[in-house]
């Protein structure tokens, strides 16, 4: 894995989840392209429901668009599925019929994509279900489009598999359909750190975890230096370093105050000191406890709205 804030290159915004004509979306693929073009976005994948849309021709020099799929599995013999978000799919490849889920990942990924697990809450995919999956490239920990029943967030689902020792990562996207309004629209996306605006710098970021996800937040740096833990990012109400099982360290801002930065050092004191200029507002020392196995940072803006950092490991 490879931590974006160490990595050469820009940030890159993109939606990893989109549903068009194609299948049971509203706008087409052009349409799509458009709308995402126009929020400022770098990236597109087009993933709709088990078929490929060919749309990467569509691509411009500084709009990336990726062809993809999501592929509705049924892997428990029943009627619950777990759905395969494919990103890098060629539409020249027949899409796996198989209902084994580690068959599915690996034929897929031997055609070049990387997959996720699509809104494991949402689909009621449980640990034991996700535990034995091998070869994929993370979890959706946000999903608007499942904010229709309350069920957009599994970080739940990220932190379980985090503390089985399973080193996954974890992607926002929007899902957008767009049958009821814009709501599933631009609510969570993934800033990819590349060295250039390119479909093999996208599989490569994706692969290795070079990114963090968001709903709103800026993360402007996150790292571990001689077992400190390093947070910088845009004023936040609360920072939350979660760890795994019963350690970690949460951070609240004052009603009128907002965090920024935060330091966290294993075995000393909690500290905080403010700045006022509106950007650099604090700084924090936390005891994370001394047997963390990994760290991520989650962000809470002044709005409510989250950002998601991948996992630090303190043992590589
Ligand atoms: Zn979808």
């Amino acid at each position: 894995m490879r931590n974006p804030f160490d990595a050469p290159g820009q940030w890159y915004k993109a939606n990893l989840h989109t549903h068009t004509t194609a299948s049971d979306g509203s706008a087409t693929v052009q349409e799509r392209i458009e709308q995402y073009r126009a929020r400022g976005y770098s990236a597109l994948a087009i993933t709709d429901h088990d078929v490929v849309s060919d749309a990467a021709g569509l691509s411009t020099e500084s709009f990336l668009v990726i062809d993809g799929t999501e592929l509705s599995i049924k892997p428990f013999g029943d009627d619950r599925f777990m759905d395969l978000l494919c990103i890098n799919v060629s539409s020249d490849h027949a899409l796996p019929e198989d209902t084994d889920m580690n068959r599915v990942i690996a034929q897929m990924k031997a055609q070049g994509a990387e997959c996720f697990i699509a809104h494991p809450f949402w689909s009621g995919n449980t640990i034991r279900e996700l535990a034995p999956l091998e070869g994929y490239a993370g979890i959706e920990v946000f999903n608007s489009g499942c904010e229709v029943i309350g069920k957009g967030y599994s970080s739940v689902h990220w932190d379980e598999l985090l503390n089985a020792g399973i080193r996954t990562c974890a992607i926002a996207v929007d899902d957008v359909h767009n049958y009821d309004g814009q709501f599933e629209q631009f609510r969570g996306w993934t800033m990819l750190k590349m060295p250039e605006l390119s479909l093999p710098a996208v599989v490569e970021a994706l692969r290795t975890g070079c990114y963090y996800s968001s709903c709103g937040p800026e993360i402007l740096d996150f790292r571990i230096t001689g077992g400190v833990t390093s947070l910088r990012c845009r004023a936040a109400r609360e920072i939350h370093l979660v760890t795994d099982y019963v350690w970690g360290a949460s951070f609240y801002a004052d009603a009128a105050d907002l965090l920024t930065e935060l330091h966290a050092l294993r075995g000393v004191e909690v500290s905080f000191q403010h700045a006022d200029d509106g950007y650099l507002l604090s700084e924090v020392q936390a005891d994370l406890g001394q047997e963390c196995k990994h760290v991520r940072a989650e962000i809470v803006d002044a709005e409510g709205k989250r950002a998601w950092s991948n996992p630090l490991f303190f043992r590589e």
